[in-house]
């Protein structure tokens, strides 16, 4: 008898264990850990996780797995254990933390084929299988499981001779193109062709091809190279001389585009003192963190470069995390530059097929370097050598849904299981991260200066007040006007920076002050110019913008703030000879249209290039000399701990942009607080004052990395409702807490109604607290029995968020 331990697809508290399952004695060999089963659940059949095999059960009367849904693990063992770590950490549900791991193709409902893989023929495999691919050369997983064909293919699939497909209905085919090779051999090929008739012209030059080249090749090409048409190869074919079949190609986003390669560089000092304990920690197989300290052009990409060299001369693989909006064909290409086809690239742009393509390829040990967005972090590589996340303070690395995990502690955690290091590379690291560099649980690498020695574009600040005093309503300043017309008639280029797509381009009535807010949650409404429509970006709200002030009747309400497209219509009016290439969530909404101006913009087709955060990174154009960023301050009030923070860091980000090359950078920035330290030390971007002036106000007020935080979020359609369950919370936390931890609320959240929701918050901030995870799990069970009384609560351990 043996036993599977499965975690099955319902979450939910109770079910939030493994469960014991039968094997039927047909699949005892077969199933193993980290495969997906299908188990009877109550009166349903669910999905389920295996992630132990035993002997025996404690439990009696165990009911059979149904069926089983692969025959390779899908999840290793290191990531299963992970699984369980993440359990623990995000207080997410273990089946929750499976199948974030997995790429989309596997979580959505599948269609499941077995299929011969490429050049296998049937004859290759055991006689039992033949019949089932004399006609074709896929199988469908049901008629698998009808033939009790599981253990025998199981064997043909580790042997390589066959392969499982994963459909999403019809959605993620895999692609496959035709190709055509010798059937037979070389010398019997030229018998052939010798006794070709004459006047079988077309037939001999093909024959003669294979003859030459004894290589597979795809039938369109073959067609127009030699310009014969398909009926000639069919006749080929028919004599057995040739034979036709259909292969896998990976769906290859980069296909198109080639790359040129690379070779090392030879680094310079700077770099070669920060390498070395890295490749050090490499070579002993020792775990450490590293935070590689360096201002944009230091070098650092250089270094992650020729730190997964090293790995993968060790036989090892590397995992590589970037920001998404940073995933630009700018940073793939050094990648794959360097790699070449080792690399896969997983990021949002990509189609659940070509991720599921990518994924597969790390599956197979196909590639070495996994390159991607914050859930690369789990690329199922067996033998990592080097972790590196770029961008470190970047906050999309953490996920905002369950499992709300940060990919630096799973990464710290994986690089812990695989004895490897890790590489936080930032030129403005997070607060946290420089904190523990600074104690030494970090070590920290420093490239301070620029290659070539660059020296940094020249920051200058402009009061926007002194503008208006002086007359100017304008959003531009003179200073940035003038530098705009300069940059024009020199043919050189500049990039404008706003912060967030429409963020302060609300409607308000220039009267009364009114502002169009929507009517399910408390936040004013963002207008729209295409269909002059105004919308609510919480819950979709739309309607239209109002011909006269609902509360006062005045015509003069309009929107207000400055989107992107506003400041496109402006510039149009001022510099009406500049071309312009806007760059935003509305104009790269299609697949490839970011790649598409970004390449315009370097073909020199636009003198200026306006957008969102979108623009602040990756961009590495020589001929920028000018950035001008139109309002510092949008980010500087939010209601978010971090706010300075992340305005420092933008600032530094997005001056970086110029001047990269030999011409020089000026950097203009427009804020109506030219005092604030978090914006007047971007200028000479100091990022140890900022560290110690910001070290200082997270002190006094108890936040991160002096404090950890915990934020528990109620929500319910009864404001009085929300409110008398999160004071209960509060009252019970601060029970079971000790005195050192400072327990917030109920406060009503910064966003106090989403879609008709009241949201009421509670915060914790502690230094250590032993009883932490067991309180919080405990409002967790609590309040799932409580769901039914529409109350909500959520639980977001080292939030990013706090609204
Ligand atoms: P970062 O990742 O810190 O922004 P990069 O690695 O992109 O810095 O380096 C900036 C520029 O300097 C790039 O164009 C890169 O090719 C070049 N570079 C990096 N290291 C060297 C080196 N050792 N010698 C010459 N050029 C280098
Ligand atoms: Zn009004
Ligand atoms: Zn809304």
């Amino acid at each position: 008898m043996k036993v599977a331990s499965v975690i099955v697809d319902v979450p939910a508290k109770q079910t939030d264990r493994a469960f014991d399952y039968l094997i039927p004695a047909e699949w005892q060999d077969s199933i193993q850990p980290g495969m997906r089963v299908v188990v009877p659940f109550g009166p349903r059949n669910v999905q389920g996780f295996v992630i132990d095999i035993k002997a025996e059960s404690e439990f009696q009367k165990l009911r059979e797995i149904i069926e089983p849904m692969d025959l390779e693990p899908v999840l290793n063992q290191e990531l299963l254990a992970l699984g369980d770590w993440l359990t623990e950490e995000t207080l997410c549900y273990k089946i929750s933390a499976y199948q974030v791991m997995l790429p989309p193709a596997l979580k959505a409902k599948y269609e499941k084929k077995v299929k011969l893989a490429s050049g296998v023929k049937s004859t290759d495999l055991p006689s039992v299988l033949h019949p089932f691919f004399l006609k074709k050369d896929c199988l469908d997983w049901a008629e698998v499981l009808n033939n009790r064909l599981v253990p025998l293919m199981q064997k043909e699939v580790a042997k390589g001779h066959l392969e499982v497909l994963y459909q999403v209905k019809e959605k993620v085919k895999k692609k496959l193109v035709k190709i055509v090779r010798p059937h037979q051999s070389t010398d019997q090929l030229q018998m052939a062709a010798k006794e070709l008739p004459a006047n079988a012209e077309k037939q001999k030059q093909v024959l003669n091809y294979f003859i030459h080249c004894n290589e597979p090749i795809e039938v369109k090409q073959l067609i127009s190279e030699l310009n014969v048409s398909s009926t000639t190869l069919k006749t080929l074919v028919e004599k057995k001389l040739l034979r036709e079949e259909e292969i896998e190609v990976y769906r290859n986003p980069y296909k198109n585009r080639t790359f040129e390669r690379t070779s090392p560089l030879p680094l310079t000092e700077a770099q070669r003192n920060a390498i070395k304990p890295i490749l050090n920690s490499i070579e002993t197989n020792h775990h450490e963190v590293f935070l590689l300290f360096g201002v944009t052009g230091s070098g650092k990409t250089e270094i992650y470069l020729q730190t997964i060299q090293k790995v993968i001369e060790k036989g090892k693989e590397a995992i590589v995390l970037v920001p998404e909006i940073s995933l630009t064909p700018q940073m793939v290409n050094r990648f794959k530059g360097r790699f070449g086809d080792l690399v896969a690239v997983l990021h949002s742009g990509l189609s659940a097929g070509e991720k599921y393509d990518e994924w597969r390829k790390i599956q197979r040990k196909e590639v070495k370097v996994a390159v991607g967005a914050r859930s690369a972090i789990f690329a199922p590589f067996e033998n990592i050598g080097i972790i590196i996340i770029d961008e470190e303070h970047e906050t999309s690395y953490k996920q905002e849904d369950m499992p709300r995990y940060h990919a630096k502690d799973v990464a710290i955690e994986r690089a812990r299981n695989h004895n490897c290091p890790v590489i936080l590379g930032s030129a403005t690291p997070s607060l946290e991260s420089f904190a523990r560099a600074q104690k030494k649980v970090y070590r920290l690498l420093s490239l301070p200066v620029r290659m070539n020695n660059q020296p940094l574009p020249s920051v200058e600040i402009v009061d926007m007040r002194e503008e208006l005093r002086a007359g100017n309503r304008s959003m531009f300043s003179r200073k940035l006007f003038e530098l705009l017309k300069d940059r024009l008639e020199k043919k050189q280029q500049s990039v404008l920076f706003l912060n967030k797509r429409g963020h302060s381009s609300f409607v308000m009535c220039r009267d009364c002050g009114f502002v169009v807010t929507c009517p399910n949650c408390d936040i004013s409404l963002t207008y729209h110019r295409a269909g002059s429509r105004m919308k609510c970006h919480y819950c979709g709200y739309e309607s239209y913008v109002p011909k006269v002030c609902p509360e006062c009747s005045s015509e003069y309400i309009r929107y207000f703030g400055t989107g992107t497209q506003k400041v496109e219509d402006e510039l149009g009016k001022i510099l009406p000879e500049a071309r312009v290439i806007r760059m935003d969530v509305d104009t790269t909404g299609r697949k490839g249209a970011h790649e598409r101006l970004l390449k315009d913009f370097q073909d020199g087709k636009a003198d200026i290039l306006l957008g969102t955060q979108m623009i602040a990174k990756g961009l590495d154009f020589p001929n920028i000399t000018l950035v001008g960023v139109l309002s510092a301050d949008t980010m500087l009030h939010l209601p978010d701990f971090r706010s300075s923070e992340k305005t420092f860091q933008l600032l530094t980000q997005v001056s970086g942009r110029a001047g990269r090359h030999q011409l020089p950078g000026e950097v203009i920035i427009q804020t109506y607080s030219p005092d604030h330290y978090s914006i007047k030390l971007a200028e000479t971007q100091n990022y140890d004052l900022f560290y110690q002036q910001e070290m200082m106000v997270r002190k006094i007020h108890h936040y991160p990395p002096f404090y950890y935080l915990t934020i528990i979020t109620v929500t319910h359609d009864e404001l009085m409702a929300a409110v008398a369950a999160t004071e209960k919370i509060v009252t019970y936390v601060r029970s079971q807490l000790s005195s050192q931890a400072v327990v917030l609320g109920p406060a009503a959240s910064p966003i106090p109604r989403i879609n008709n929701r009241y949201r009421y918050q509670c915060l914790i901030k502690y230094k250590r607290e032993a009883n932490l995870t067991k309180t919080l799990k405990t409002i967790l069970d609590q309040h799932q029995n409580h769901a039914k009384n529409g109350l909500h609560v959520s639980i977001d351990v080292n939030p990013f968020i706090l609204m």
